[in-house]
């Protein structure tokens, strides 16, 4: 019943957002039974899987008002649900061009002392272990590129489409 963007990785599913009714006790629901449906204030509120919820309540005029969850939805995906799926994958952007210059800066410096700690190669230590450390790294950069390459792979499929389309290739309801 919530809806997922699908055009950023894996990392899209964290946030699922859903429109939830507000209670009389000042709680949400998602769910609709004859008990909640009693107990429904009229008013219904953009929320997250991860626990985010939105600051606006949408007046409703049916148990299920389409308009009234379409805005809230609407909140869920401006103001919360893209820009933190933005700022993740910048941040894994910044994560993998960090662990690629520590490789490089360990390798290029390996006889000073201005290499990273555990990386340097020393031709007096077991090289085993500068290996086993690099490999881990460009087994993690790898993983990492992965999955960046995956959502450039899931952002170009939704961007390429037309408009009209844009929006249902992008999201999932579930
Ligand atoms: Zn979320």
């Amino acid at each position: 019943m919530g809806t997922i963007l699908t055009s950023y990785g894996d990392a899209g599913y964290d946030h699922e957002g859903y429109p939830a009714q507000i209670l009389d006790d000042g709680s949400t629901t998602a769910i609709h039974s004859d008990q909640t449906r009693a107990r429904m204030v009229g008013l219904v509120i953009a929320a997250c899987s991860c626990g985010w919820t939105g600051t606006t309540r949408y007046a409703t005029t049916a148990a299920i008002d389409v308009d009234a969850e379409k805005l809230a939805m609407q909140e869920w995906e401006h103001e919360h649900a893209r820009p933190v799926l933005i700022r993740d994958q910048g941040a894994k952007w910044d994560q993998l061009r960090m662990m690629l210059q520590l490789l490089g800066t360990a390798h290029r410096d390996r006889l000073t002392d201005a290499a990273p700690r555990g990386l340097t190669v020393h031709a007096d230590r077991d090289p085993r272990y500068q290996l086993d450390t690099t490999l881990s790294l460009l087994s993690r950069a790898t993983e990492l590129a992965h999955e960046l390459r995956d959502i450039a792979e899931a952002d170009s499929a939704v961007t390429s489409s037309p408009m009209t389309d844009q929006r249902r290739r992008d999201e999932r309801q579930c």
